[in-house]
């Protein structure tokens, strides 16, 4: 792959030259007669580097016994050196110029990798020398041995911290409070602090996740992850509803005691690269004895969990206290947004259910009134049981459907416009060809106009085309979902004369009809997710009373919508 190549010349480019130097040692003895001199060693060394692509900065001689280490004054360098992190390898002649004996090489060898520093003998090859063998796993042994260290001292410390009633303190605190390592305890943030109390005031007030975390992202306050320098991978900066209620959850913001030891980290990192944590045993906690300062008093805490339960909703869409038959089908007639159940309370202690744009609640209001809930349930019932009534009118118009929208028409009109395109394609390759072929200026210039024109043919065919795909999909789909509604139509209609329909059997089949029902006040628009026009005729959707224009603009709606 070309752009592999590109890539690796570039990593040649940008990646310095790797800087070496050559450690030699002769023994005071008899060593240097025996042709092992100084030269002698720092020739195979240069030549060694030289064919690893290192560049040899210096060179250090030590005229010394191979016992000893630390006496070394020229080694003592070289390791100050290594130290500084300026060499990444050092080049010896054979293993033993180090030291002679194993134990100190180690200690040598591991200080050299320690600062990023190879060690690499001119004449063997480390790996794969029993010595050097014998070398990586006694290196291997050290690391493992550190681990352990590591792990014995933390553990240690934690057990300290425990029988003391201390929190860990470690990562991040949670929003609105910051860690004091020292003194063990969490610290007020005063900026992200307002902002705690003013989600929990909001919530007294009666406004849902949603909403205030709409606001805040309004107000452009930042969200905690994005807020503190978490590096959030994909996520969106932004709050949301689940961290509004995480922390309107949270019993530390009343003052609750910091509970420690409920996650350890492991030494295993996910396959994306994060550290892996443990949740550890229950028995294992232990809260902290100076208790973090409270954000919120215990009974605003207190009146926010009982508001979050008594919002909860069941399976079927119903609160606790009224059940909606349409939830979550209703939309603003005005602004097109959701609207969603409230209720209010008059002086004399009567409550009222009604829905309500929710531009309110986001503060850009779109003007909309409220309609009363179970004045629009009784209207939007009615209707679907005289549409279900009218059983032949449903079917002809399935039917008619069906005819209108042939998917064959479509796809032969895709393919011709293909067939176009590939025409317009291959004539451009044949004037291209001319155009390479020619310098004269009067036959270059027609050909350039008339490559230009039949590039554009080819666009005009494929917005066309793309045209055409997008149709066909809708089509197809709104087929597939024609039978299903058909069906539910079938069963609806001849269950909807019993007497007693059960709640849950209303929304089941106002959910099968893909029901949308757009409200302002007291007027209403029905669409039933399909394009399923009604007849005027048809004593269906056009007959309720308070919506005279009340065929449905389905299409507009199925565009909307999918
Ligand atoms: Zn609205």
């Amino acid at each position: 792959m070309p752009i592999g190549k590109a890539t690796f010349k570039l990593k040649e480019a940008i990646v310095p030259t790797r800087r070496a130097v050559i450690y030699t040692r002769v023994s005071d003895t008899n060593e240097g007669n025996n042709g092992v001199s100084h030269e002698f060693q720092e020739t195979a060394c240069r030549s060694r580097a030289a064919e690893l692509g290192y560049e040899v900065i210096e060179v250090f001689r030590d005229n010394f016994s191979g016992k000893y280490l630390h006496e070394r004054p020229e080694l003592s360098r070289l390791r100050e050196l290594v130290r500084q992190g300026h060499i990444q390898a050092v080049f010896v002649w054979k293993l033993d110029r180090f030291s002679r004996r194993l134990a100190q090489r180690v200690i040598c060898v591991q200080e050299l990798r320690d600062h990023g520093c190879q060690y690499i003998s001119a004449t063997e090859e480390i790996s794969d020398s029993p010595e050097g063998r014998l070398l990586e796993s006694i290196l291997g042994a050290i690391a493992e041995f550190e681990v352990e260290r590591t792990l014995e001292r933390s553990q240690a410390g934690i057990a300290v911290l425990k029988g003391r009633c201390l929190p860990i303190c470690q990562g991040k605190a949670r929003y609105g409070y910051r860690y004091i390592k020292e003194s063990r305890t969490r610290e007020i943030v005063e900026d992200e602090a307002k902002w705690v109390r003013k989600i929990f005031e909001w919530c007294v007030g009666g406004d849902s996740s949603m909403v205030i975390a709409a606001r805040l992202n309004r107000f452009g306050v930042l969200c905690p992850a994005v807020g503190r320098g978490v590096k959030t991978r994909g996520a969106s900066p932004q709050w949301h509803s689940s961290t509004i209620r995480s922390i309107l959850k949270d019993a530390s913001y009343a003052g609750a005691p910091m509970v420690s030891g409920k996650k350890r980290s492991t030494a295993e990192v996910s396959r994306k690269g994060h550290k892996r944590t443990e949740k550890t045993n229950p028995a294992e906690w232990w809260k902290a004895k100076d208790p973090t300062p409270p954000l919120v008093d215990k009974e605003t805490f207190d009146h926010v969990q009982e508001a979050l339960r008594s919002r909860r909703k069941t399976r079927d869409g119903r609160t606790a206290e009224y059940p909606h038959l349409l939830r979550g089908m209703v939309k603003c007639k005005i602004c097109g947004r959701s609207m969603s159940p409230w209720k209010t309370k008059n002086p004399a202690g009567k409550t009222y259910f009604y829905f309500c744009c929710v531009s309110r609640q986001m503060g850009c209001n779109c003007g909309n009134a409220v309609t009363p809930i179970a004045w629009l349930d009784e209207q939007v019932w009615s209707s679907v049981v005289n549409l279900m009534r009218d059983k032949d009118a449903i079917e002809a118009r399935c039917r008619e459907f069906m005819k209108e929208n042939k998917c064959d028409d479509l796809e032969r009109d895709q393919a011709a416009h293909q067939s176009k395109i590939s025409e317009a394609r291959e004539s451009i390759q044949r004037l291209i060809r001319m155009l390479g072929s020619s310098d004269d200026p009067e036959i270059l210039t027609p050909l350039q106009g008339r490559l230009a024109e039949l590039r554009s043919n080819i666009e005009a065919h494929q917005s066309e085309v793309r045209h055409i795909e997008s149709k066909l999909f809708t089509v197809k789909n709104q087929a597939y979902a024609l039978q299903h509604w058909a069906e539910a139509c079938q069963v609806g209609g001849e269950i909807i004369d019993e007497e007693n329909v059960t709640f849950d059997y209303k929304r089941k089949l106002l959910k099968a009809l893909d029901l949308q029902v757009f409200a302002a006040k007291k007027s209403i628009q029905m669409s039933l997710g399909l394009p399923l026009v009604i007849p005027d005729s048809s004593p269906g959707l056009a007959a309720s009373p308070t919506s005279p224009a009340a065929r449905p603009d389905v299409r507009g709606a199925i565009t909307t919508r999918r």
